[in-house]
């Protein structure tokens, strides 16, 4: 009998299951990147995958993706995969497509310590724009640095003030 559903999924790499339901986000520190054997089901053999380490969590398969997002966050010219090393990012569930199929995967996004002036939450970058993009549009939309939620009010009281 196998104890965890944990180990039902897989037990050696974090799964989208395991982090939750489409939109879900972990917080994760970044410990290696390195090789780790990876059992593949389809051609039901192993073989050494490129992994992202977490202090946190277990490993994730490190995708052309992510791999792509972990370059644009931390590759700057002459930087190396180590240079990601001890930095936060974000994991979240995403639906993707896996050769032709949909299905749910796990992407990362940036993280900061950038907070909300008005509830105090730490603003989180979305899918398609970066917390530094937010931040840009807040100021010009509110003259502050809200988070999306606080924006939106902020921005009906402005719109109310004026009827
Ligand atoms: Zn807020």
């Amino acid at each position: 009998m196998i104890e965890t559903w944990e180990k039902v999924l897989d037990p050696n790499f974090i799964n989208a299951e395991l982090i939750g339901d489409v939109g879900a986000e972990r917080v994760v520190t970044i410990k290696d990147i390195d090789f780790k054997e990876a059992f593949d089901q389809k051609s039901n053999s192993k073989s050494m995958k490129q992994s992202l380490f977490f202090e946190e969590c277990k490993p994730m398969i490190l995708n052309k993706t992510n791999t792509k997002t972990l370059m644009k966050l931390f590759g700057a010219d002459g930087s190396r995969p180590r240079d990601c090393i001890g930095k936060k990012v974000i994991l979240y569930v995403a639906n993707v497509k896996v050769a032709g199929k949909a299905t749910t995967g796990i992407r990362i996004k940036e993280y900061t310590e950038i907070k909300c002036d008005d509830c105090g939450n730490i603003i989180t970058a979305l899918a398609s724009k970066s917390v530094s993009e937010l931040v840009e549009i807040s100021k010009r939309n509110t003259g502050r640095v809200l988070c999306l939620e606080c924006m939106k009010k902020a921005k009906e009281k402005m719109n109310g003030d004026k009827e």
